[in-house]
C-alpha cells in the first residue's frame, strides 16, 4: 500500500484519481481548498485537509503528518478564457501555488510527482494529432502557466532528483462508470455539462462559440478523453516513475469532435436534441486539439476504456441526469 497527497482531489479529475487509487487499495490525503472542489466528491476513505495551496504553514503540517509516495497536483485554475481576462492571477494561482508545493514536496524528501497539465501547451499547433515532440507555445495564459510548472519541475529535477509525470490531458469529459463522481464546476463553463444541461431544460440554449473555424463543420475540434480514463493514466504513471526517469505525456483518445458532433452525440445517446444558436468565437481557443498517445500507450500499456464519443456521453448524461444539482453544495 502507498500513501498519496492529492491536491484539487475535491475537483472533477482530482476525484476520479483519487477513486481509483482508493479502489486498488491505496491511502489517500486531500489537500484542497474547495474553492472549487466540493466536499461530497471526497470519499469517506480518504482523508481531506480543507487549505489554500498558499498557505505554507499548513503545507508543512501536512508533509511532517504523512510520508507521501507521491504528489499528485490537480489543484489550479483551468479556464482558458478567464485566464485571457486574468492572466497575472493565473501565473500567480498556477504557478506560485505548484512552486511552492514542489518546494515542500522536496523538502520533506518526496521525490516523486504527477502533474496536471494541460494541450494547451500548444497553442494552435504546428501538425494534428499533438505528439510529445511538438513545439509547446500556449495559445494563453492558463497554458503559459503549465508550462512555467512544467520548466519548474524539469529544474527540481535535475538540482534535486526529483521525478515528475507531466500529464497533458486534452478534454476531460465523462464520469465515474458507478455513478460516485462526476463533473460539476461553478461557474459552469465546459462543453458537456452546459449541453446535457441544456437538453435537459435546465439551462438556457448553448451557444456555440464559432462556426467560422478552418474545420469541416466550422466549430472547434477536441479531443474528448473519459475522466476514468485519466485516472488509469495516473496509476500507470506512478507504477512508471519506480523504474524509469522523468517523463511527459499527452492524453486523449487519439480522435477529435467538433462542437457540433459532441451536440450530435448528446441526441444519440439520450435521444434530446441540445438548443442552440450560434456566437462569437472565444478568445484564446484554438481550431483544433487532438492527441497522439502512443508514447503513453507504448510506456504504460494505457488503452483508454472509453474511447469513443458516445460512451464517454453515456456516463456524462447519467450523472448529471441523476444530480440535478451536481453535489448539490451551492
Ligand atoms: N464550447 C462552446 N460553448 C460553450 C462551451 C464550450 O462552443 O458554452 C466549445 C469551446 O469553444 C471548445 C469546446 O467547446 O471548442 C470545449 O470547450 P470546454 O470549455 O469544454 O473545454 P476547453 O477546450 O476549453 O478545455
Amino acid at each position: 500500500m502507498a500513501r498519496y497527497l492529492v491536491t484539487g482531489g475535491a475537483g472533477f479529475v482530482g476525484s476520479h484519481a483519487v477513486l481509483a487509487l482508493l479502489d486498488r487499495g491505496d491511502e489517500v490525503v486531500v489537500l484542497d481548498d474547495l474553492s472549487q472542489g466540493h466536499r461530497a466528491a471526497v470519499p469517506a476513505a480518504a482523508t481531506l485537509v480543507q487549505a489554500p495551496l498558499a498557505d505554507g504553514a499548513e503545507l508543512k503540517r501536512v508533509f511532517a503528518n504523512w510520508r507521501f509516495d507521491a504528489v499528485l497536483h490537480f489543484a489550479a485554475l483551468s479556464l482558458v478564457g478567464e485566464s485571457m481576462k486574468a492572466p497575472m492571477h493565473y501565473m500567480a494561482e498556477n504557478l506560485g501555488n505548484s512552486v511552492r508545493l514542489i518546494e515542500a514536496a522536496i523538502e520533506a524528501g518526496c521525490l516523486r510527482f504527477v502533474l496536471s497539465s494541460t494541450a494547451a501547451l500548444f497553442g494552435n499547433p504546428a501538425r494534428i494529432p499533438i505528439d510529445e515532440d511538438c513545439p509547446v507555445s500556449p495559445g494563453n495564459p492558463y497554458g503559459e502557466s503549465k508550462l512555467m510548472v512544467e520548466t519548474a519541475l524539469a529544474w527540481a529535477e535535475r538540482i534535486h532528483g526529483l521525478r515528475y509525470a507531466a500529464l497533458r490531458y486534452f478534454n476531460a469529459a465523462g464520469s465515474d462508470p458507478q455513478g460516485r463522481a462526476g463533473e460539476d464546476h461553478n461557474p459552469e463553463t465546459h462543453l458537456l455539462p452546459l449541453a446535457i444541461d441544456a437538453a435537459l431544460g435546465r439551462r438556457p440554449a448553448l451557444t456555440v462559440f464559432g462556426d467560422d473555424y478552418p474545420t469541416p463543420d466550422g466549430t472547434c475540434i477536441r479531443d474528448y478523453v473519459h475522466v476514468t480514463d485519466l485516472a488509469d493514466a495516473h496509476l500507470r504513471v506512478l507504477g512508471r516513475l519506480e523504474t524509469h526517469g522523468s517523463c511527459r505525456y499527452n492524453i486523449g483518445n487519439g480522435e477529435g469532435h467538433s462542437v457540433k458532433q459532441v451536440l450530435d452525440a448528446i441526441a444519440r445517446v439520450s435521444g434530446r436534441t441540445v438548443p442552440h444558436s450560434i456566437g462569437p468565437r472565444r478568445p484564446g481557443d484554438p481550431a483544433i486539439l487532438v492527441a497522439a498517445s502512443e508514447k503513453l500507450r507504448a510506456e504504460t500499456g494505457w488503452s483508454p476504456r472509453f474511447g469513443d464519443i458516445d460512451a464517454i456521453v453515456r456516463t456524462a448524461w447519467a450523472w448529471r441526469e441523476a444530480h440535478p444539482n451536481g453535489y448539490g453544495e451551492r
